[in-house]
């Protein structure tokens, strides 16, 4: 199975080391022709005013919303989260890929806890917390009818969520040493890919 990771700006390597370690093949993204043949796509946390204004600049902005509109699952973490919301708020918002029903502010926790960890509850990984890591991160504000949160801060903050086969999180799992969520994302790529009649991922670390 491939996966693309684009990779314009941001954690993209993390990402692809991670996809690794899970035994699928990662696939840079950097123009339309790339991403030819891959079953899901992981947008990296960075800089989202970059990211979107790279994936303009390359032409990749159609491609992938119409590959978002298809049923391909998509994993956007931080300013990846905010690359695919519908709309965006705060300094400088950019101009987004619109696709998940959700609106995000971004740099929510302000200069002070600009970084923190947390430890969250995600029912949809199962029973442990997860270690969430906020690095300048948005904040989901509000959602549409298809998209349910599915992490909260201990304030009540909505953190991550979910629609359909997009998954959006406001923290970096590709930087902390726990692999359940790319697993989980992997699963959602592998459940595509076997509608079409694919091949499902081996755990390999
Ligand atoms: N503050 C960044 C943005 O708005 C996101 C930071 C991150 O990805 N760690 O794009």
């Amino acid at each position: 199975m491939k996966i693309g990771v684009l990779a314009l700006q941001g954690t993209f390597m993390e990402h692809i080391a991670w996809l690794n370690r899970l035994g699928v093949e990662p696939v840079s993204i950097r123009q339309p022709e790339d991403l030819r043949g891959v079953s899901g796509i992981i947008i990296p946390g960075g800089e989202s005013t970059t990211i979107t204004h790279l994936m303009h600049y390359y032409r990749l902005s159609e491609p992938l919303k119409e590959m978002a509109e298809s049923g391909v699952p998509f994993l956007g973490t931080c300013a990846g989260m905010i690359c695919m919301a519908r709309e965006a708020g705060g300094s400088s918002p950019p101009v987004t890929l619109e696709i998940m029903d959700i609106k995000v502010r971004r740099n929510a926790f302000g200069r002070q806890r600009s970084s923190f960890e947390e430890r969250l509850e995600v029912p949809v990984l199962g029973k442990g917390p997860f270690p969430g890591l906020f690095i300048r991160a948005p904040v989901i504000e509000s959602t549409g009818e298809g998209a349910s949160i599915i992490a909260r801060l201990p304030g009540g903050a909505a953190v991550a969520a979910m629609q359909g086969s997009l998954l959006a999180t406001a923290f970096h799992p590709e930087l902390m040493e726990d692999l359940r969520l790319h697993r989980f994302f992997l699963y959602l790529c592998s459940g595509y890919i076997k509608r079409f009649g694919g091949i499902v991922c081996r755990e390999v670390d």
